[in-house]
């Protein structure tokens, strides 16, 4: 888990084999970039299936989960880390096709981005971690935004993009079973 907040929220509960989808996936990464630590962040509730974990509406079944991206400053891998504490709301902008509405969950949170360390993606490990997700025959779907699967080449097949009005995936991965 990225934070202990996660945890202390029960926010982290998983089914056994995504466990082990998810434990394979942190091997594998480190295998392919040594010292590479991957991590959570909102999996789901334990208490019963059905019940979403606010405000990821699909995140009801323990089937779920979602990854943090992996960063680097001009020093190179920065493990472990993320640009925002929590894992979520940094942005990464790029070209997108959805129109400025409200209501949606599709937040950009302006006022927020200057807060964060201007930090770059890695983009090894990122393109490392897209095409994991992707060659795994066991996940069923990967959301990212399509301008990130573009960038990683990973377009296509299960790396679908959520639509506009669910949340943004430009500060985290989300896979599923
Ligand atoms: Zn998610």
């Amino acid at each position: 888990m990225q934070s202990i907040l996660y945890c202390a929220l029960n926010r982290h509960y998983v089914t056994p084999e995504l466990s082990t989808v998810l434990q394979d996936m942190a091997r594998d990464m480190a295998a392919a970039h040594p010292d590479t630590v991957t991590q959570v962040l909102d999996a789901g509730f334990p208490f019963w299936n059905g019940m979403p974990l606010l405000p990821h509406l699909s995140h009801n079944d323990g089937e779920k989960a979602d990854i943090a991206f992996f960063y680097e400053n001009e020093n190179g891998y920065l493990r472990g880390q993320t640009r925002s504490p929590i894992g979520y709301f940094a942005f990464q902008n790029g070209p997108t096709s959805c129109p400025k509405r409200w209501p949606s969950l599709r937040w950009d949170m302006a006022w927020l981005q200057g807060v964060w360390p201007n930090w770059s993606l890695d983009d090894r490990r990122m393109a490392t971690a897209l095409r994991l997700l992707k060659n795994d025959p066991r996940v069923d779907k990967v959301f990212v935004e399509p301008h990130l699967a573009q960038r990683y080449g990973v377009t296509g097949g299960k790396v679908r993009f959520q639509g506009c009005r669910a949340a943004r995936h430009d500060d985290h991965i989300h896979m599923q079973l």
